[in-house]
C-alpha cells in the first residue's frame, strides 16, 4: 500500500528577540540621537563604517567614534523591484556612501525627489535623513543629495540629524 500522510494545518505563532551584539551601540545611537557611529581601530586608526568590533587588518578591538552624517557616493545603482518593504519607495536608488571621516562605506538607500543617474553619481555629495519613527535598524535612515537635504528633513515623517 502506498504511503499516505496525515496531514492537519495549524498556525504557529513565535514571539522572539534577536540580538545585535557587539553593533549594538550603532543601532541605539542611531534610534536614540540620530548619530552614526564607526569604529577606529586602537592600534592603525582604520575608521569602519559600518562599525567592526576588531579591525579586520590589525585584529586589535576598535573604539566607538560618531561620525558626519555627510558622505561621498563611492558606487551607486537604481533599483527598480525592490523588497516588500521598500516596494512603495521604488524606484530608488542605492549605493555605497563613504561618510566623512570614515575609511570604508556603508550600503545605504539614496532617495532622491527626482531620481536620476545622474543625481546619485559617484562622487556626488549625499546627507543622511532620519525616521522620527526610529526603531533601531538600519532602514532608519537613508541619504539625499545634499541640495535636498532641508526639502526632506521638512517633510512630517522625517528629520534631520544633530550637529
Ligand atoms: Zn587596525
Amino acid at each position: 500500500m502506498e504511503f499516505k500522510a496525515h496531514e492537519i494545518s495549524d498556525q504557529i505563532k513565535i514571539a522572539y528577540k534577536y540580538s545585535f551584539g557587539g553593533q549594538s551601540r550603532f543601532f541605539l545611537e542611531l534610534k536614540d540621537n540620530k548619530k552614526l557611529y564607526g569604529t577606529k581601530c586602537t592600534k592603525c586608526g582604520y575608521v569602519w563604517m559600518p562599525p567592526r568590533t576588531h579591525c579586520s587588518k590589525c585584529y586589535v578591538p576598535t573604539e566607538w567614534i560618531p561620525l558626519k552624517d555627510t558622505g561621498t557616493i563611492m558606487v551607486s545603482t537604481i533599483v527598480w523591484y525592490g523588497a516588500a518593504e521598500f516596494i512603495k519607495n521604488v524606484p530608488y536608488g542605492v549605493g555605497y556612501i563613504k561618510l566623512d571621516g570614515a575609511d570604508t562605506s556603508i550600503f545605504q538607500g539614496i532617495f532622491s525627489e527626482n531620481l536620476v543617474p545622474s543625481k546619485i553619481k559617484q562622487g556626488s555629495r549625499v546627507r543622511a535623513v532620519f525616521l522620527k519613527r526610529r526603531e533601531g535598524k538600519a532602514k532608519d535612515f537613508f541619504f539625499v543629495p545634499e541640495e535636498e537635504y532641508v526639502s526632506w528633513i521638512n517633510k512630517p515623517e522625517y528629520e534631520g540629524g544633530l550637529e
